[in-house]
């Protein structure tokens, strides 16, 4: 993770995640909070939590070492991920928030978040990391030590930007019902709130903050979204959404109770925004289907290597008006350059309220590609399994942007360690559907094969 620092990295690719009282202590949380003060040296931090039971212990441990080295703590309670980041770009102050976002309820996490709103670039978490390895804290004399406050305005503050950025009275004139299910997690109150003042009537499903998650496992997979697609199926409602933990993701259901894939959303939301020159940013796992519409659009497209925040500085680099991931996660830049769930969903609706089109047949508007996704557990160093993926793919095209792209005629195979688990996610993308299946399940096959006998090739 680390390219420069001396130090093991604590930060990953979403801040910091952990079990607390295991390897997430009140004590390490403590001195996480005195470096991050030390680090801003600001005169006040914005912080919030998702709804997790632990966000309480954690929150009070990291803001009491933030206000040991002498900088303000806002309280802005329970909030989305993307709520927090808005606060921290309007009023231009750093932030910090407890979650672990789709992580089961046993996790929890810090993530810190710069004054434009953006996640702390990599060379600024190494900055944190240093603090807390050399124990550099600063630390306020009594009388300079910083104080708590709390501000109730974040959520109205983050609504009225997301409303702002849409033709609200076009989606308020199409009376829609919508359904959503918040997971227990911290859009409870937010998103069936945006949708009430964009004059939709709301049904809430899981929306009481629990932080065991006991409705739903937090991840918005189709398998773990049963009920919200049942109702669905009903007809009643014209859009079915559902949020991840902290909320920075948005999945849909259409009005039939199919599940839209992430990368079918990005497509129509990219489909609905691009003009002429514009540029977009998505990584390398995302579907062509964005690639087909950046072409017809004359837009330019920029792939990336797999990761949110990566895809939030390329969009600043860049200029980008859109970009995002395949997993729900959409980044629009006039609002801010980060994942946002609400603004997502408003997205959606102004596209449907836009000719008054059912969210099934915008769908049908796309070209069509199919992913199958799969993982194989990690058995073998990723390096030695490489060599010989490549050696058995000799004939073909290979993007080693992140992983593998093994680029066929009729296809593709994403073959990429996680970050966070001992696995190999793989991706098999074709426009023809049993095609796309083939392709994952072959190399899925040959990874398989490789850990087992190592000399199958
Ligand atoms: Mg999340």
């Amino acid at each position: 993770m680390s390219t420069s620092s001396k130090y093991p990295a604590i930060f990953g690719t979403n801040g910091i995640r952990g079990v607390p009282n295991s390897d997430l202590t009140t004590e390490f949380s403590l001195e996480i909070g005195k470096a991050t003060g030390s680090f801003f040296k600001s005169g006040n931090i914005a912080m919030a939590r998702d709804t997790r039971d632990t966000g309480n212990m954690i929150f009070n441990a990291v803001s009491a070492g933030i206000m040991s080295t002498g900088c303000c703590v806002t309280d802005l309670g329970v909030l989305p991920t993307p709520a927090l980041q808005y606060y921290c770009k309007s009023k231009e102050i750093p932030g910090v928030v407890i979650t672990a976002s789709h992580n089961p309820p046993r996790f929890n996490g810090i993530k810190c978040i710069a004054n434009d709103g953006t996640e702390l670039k990599r060379e600024h978490e190494e900055e944190i990391e240093k603090i807390y390895y050399e124990k550099a804290f600063v630390s306020a004399g009594w009388d300079k030590a910083g104080s708590l406050r709390y501000d109730n305005n974040a959520v109205d503050l983050y609504l009225n930007a997301i409303i702002s950025r849409v033709d609200a009275e076009k989606i308020r004139s199409r009376n829609y019902r919508v359904l959503v299910d918040s997971g227990n997690g911290a859009s409870y109150f937010t998103t069936p709130s945006l949708l009430r003042r964009l004059g939709c009537s709301v049904v809430s499903l899981n929306a009481f903050p629990d932080g065991m998650f006991t409705s739903r496992t937090s991840e918005p997979r189709p398998e773990n979204l049963k009920d919200l697609i049942t109702l669905m199926k009903n007809g009643e409602f014209n859009l079915g959404i559902a949020h991840d933990g902290d909320a920075d993701r948005a999945v849909f259901i259409d009005e039939k109770g199919n599940f839209i894939d992430g990368d079918m959303t990005l497509s129509l939301v990219v489909k609905s925004v691009v003009k002429k020159g514009d540029s977009v940013v998505t990584p390398i796992s995302s579907s062509d289907a964005i690639t087909e519409i950046c072409g017809a659009a004359s837009a330019n497209l920029i792939r990336t290597k797999v990761g949110a925040p990566i895809v939030s500085r390329a969009m600043i680099e860049n200029n980008a008006r859109i970009g995002g991931e395949e997993n729900g996660g959409i980044i629009y830049g006039e609002h801010q350059y980060c994942r946002d769930g609400a603004m997502t969903v408003a997205l959606i609706l102004n596209l449907m309220a836009r000719d008054g089109h059912k969210i099934s047949e915008l769908i049908s508007t796309l070209p069509q590609y199919f992913i199958h996704k799969t993982s194989v557990e990690r058995k073998k160093d990723w390096k030695e399994l490489e060599a010989k993926i490549l050696a058995y793919s000799e004939s073909v095209n290979v993007d080693r942007a992140d992983g593998l792209k093994i680029l066929f005629e009729d296809g593709w195979v994403l073959l990429r360690p996680s970050g966070t688990e001992p696995i190999i996610r793989v991706y098999g993308e074709s426009r023809d559907q049993k095609r796309a299946r083939e392709l994952a399940m072959e190399y899925e096959a040959l990874i398989l094969g490789l850990q087992e006998s190592p000399s199958a090739l």
